[in-house]
C-alpha cells in the first residue's frame, strides 16, 4: 500500500456505488448440515469503499437498474418472484425471517415431467439453486442497486474506458431464472448485454472469483458472441460442484465459447497467475471489443474459506495482466469474504491495473 504521505489517486477511473445494499444482510449459511452466520455481510462493502479511498477513488451513486434491463438477462418469471416472494413468505404461518428452500427440483424430475408449481414454497425451491441464497425483506431493493452500478461500469466501457462496479450482493452464481451463492441479480451478465446493445460486437467476460461463474456461463452457454472464461478452485472439492469442469466448452451455438480452468485447491500465485494470463490469451484470440472482469477476491489466500493460495501481490499482477489486454472493461465485485483484508486487495488490484 501506499503511503499517507504519497496517497495513490487514481483520477482515470470512475466507480459505482449503490448505499441500498446495506439493507441486505442475509443471516442463514449451511454448512456441513449445521447453520452458521452468513459470509456475505454489509461491512464487505464497507471495505471496499475504504481501498477505493486510499486510491482518492470516490465512487458515484447509481440509479437502480430497471425492469427492463434486468429483463434482457432473467426471466419475468424469475422477477417476479425475487421481487415478491419475501412478503409472500412473511405470511406464511411460523415462517423464518429469510426466504430458504429446503426442496429443489432436481435432474430427474425435471426429466420425466417435473415443473414450476404454483405454491410459493415450490417456487423457492424452483427459483433458487441452493440454500446459500437466503432471500430477505430488502434484498430485492439491494440486488437491483447493484445492478445499476454494473451497468454504469458497462456504459464507461461502452465509451470506451473501463470502470470499476461495487456491487453487493455478488452475482455470478445466478443464472437467467435461478439465484444460487449469495448471488441474486448477474450483474456481470447484464453488464455484458448492455455492451452488446451499446453496439460491441464480441465480449468477453473474465472470472476470477474463486468460485466457478456458473451462472454466467449458464447464460451465455448458447451464444457465440459472448465468451465466457473463469478460473477458479477444482469444482470436485469445492462449490458449485456440479460444473466448472473444463469438458464445458459451450452449448449449441455457442461452441468453443467458455473456457473453464479447474485448479487444485491449494493452487497459490504461480498456478494461479498462469490461468489468468491463459485467460486473457483467450478473450484476445476470440477478438473481444470489450470485457467484462468478474473480481472475487475468494482466491485469497487469508480467505475465511479458503480454497487457493494467492496472495495481495498475486491480485495486482493478475490487475496489470488483465489491464494489459487494452480493453475497455467493465470491472464487476463480486465474492471475497474477508472483510478486514478486502479494501486493501482491492487497491492492490486497481493500483496494479493502473500499471503502477
Ligand atoms: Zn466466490
Amino acid at each position: 500500500m501506499d503511503s499517507p504521505a504519497h496517497p495513490a489517486t487514481m483520477p482515470g477511473m470512475r466507480s459505482f456505488h449503490h448505499p441500498g445494499h446495506a439493507l441486505h444482510s442475509p443471516r442463514f449459511f449451511l454448512m456441513r448440515g449445521q447453520v452458521h452466520a452468513n459470509f456475505e455481510v454489509p461491512a464487505r462493502a464497507d471495505s471496499l469503499l475504504a481501498g477505493l479511498a486510499t486510491l482518492g477513488m470516490e465512487p458515484e451513486l447509481t440509479a437502480p437498474a430497471t425492469l427492463e434491463q434486468l429483463g434482457t438477462v432473467h426471466s419475468t418469471g424469475y422477477l417476479e418472484f425475487l421481487e415478491k416472494v419475501a412478503p409472500a413468505w412473511a405470511a406464511l404461518p411460523n415462517a423464518g425471517p429469510e426466504v430458504v428452500a429446503n426442496t429443489f427440483p432436481t435432474a430427474d424430475a425435471l426429466a420425466s415431467g417435473g415443473r414450476r408449481p404454483g405454491g410459493i414454497v415450490g417456487q423457492i425451491g424452483w427459483y433458487t439453486a441452493d440454500t446459500s441464497c437466503p432471500i430477505g425483506p430488502h434484498t430485492w431493493e439491494a440486488s437491483i442497486g447493484a445492478a445499476g452500478c454494473a451497468l454504469a461500469a458497462a456504459a464507461e466501457a461502452a465509451a470506451g474506458r473501463s470502470a470499476y462496479a461495487l456491487c453487493r450482493p455478488p452475482g455470478h452464481h445466478t443464472y437467467a431464472g435461478r439465484a444460487g451463492g449469495h448471488c441474486y441479480i448477474n450483474n456481470a451478465a447484464l453488464a455484458v448485454q448492455a455492451l452488446r446493445a451499446a453496439g460491441a460486437r464480441r465480449v468477453a467476460v473474465l472470472d476470477i472469483d474463486s468460485h466457478h461463474g456458473n451462472g454466467t456461463q449458464g447464460i451465455f452457454w448458447n451464444r457465440s458472441d459472448v465468451l465466457t472464461v473463469s478460473v477458479h478452485g477444482d469444482p470436485n472439492g469445492y462449490y458449485p460442484w456440479f460444473t466448472g469442469y473444463a469438458e464445458e466448452t459451450g452449448g449449441q451455438g455457442g461452441e468453443n465459447c467458455n473456457l473453464n480452468m479447474p485448479l487444485a485447491l491449494g493452487t497459490a500465485d504461480t498456478g494461479w497467475l498462469a490461468a489468468v494470463e491463459q485467460g486473457t490469451q483467450a478473450v484476445r484470440a476470440f477478438g473481444a471489443d470489450a470485457l467484462v472482469v468478474s473480481l472475487g477476491f475468494d482466491a485469497s489466500e487469508h480467505e475465511p474459506l479458503n480454497a487457493l493460495n494467492v496472495t495481495p501481490e498475486g491480485f495486482a499482477r493478475a490487475g496489470a495482466l488483465i489491464s494489459g489486454l487494452g480493453l475497455p472493461s467493465a470491472i464487476i465485485q463480486e465474492g471475497g469474504y474477508n472483510v478486514a483484508l478486502l479494501g486493501s486487495l482491492l487497491a492492490r488490484f486497481l493500483t496494479g491495473w493502473d500499471g503502477r
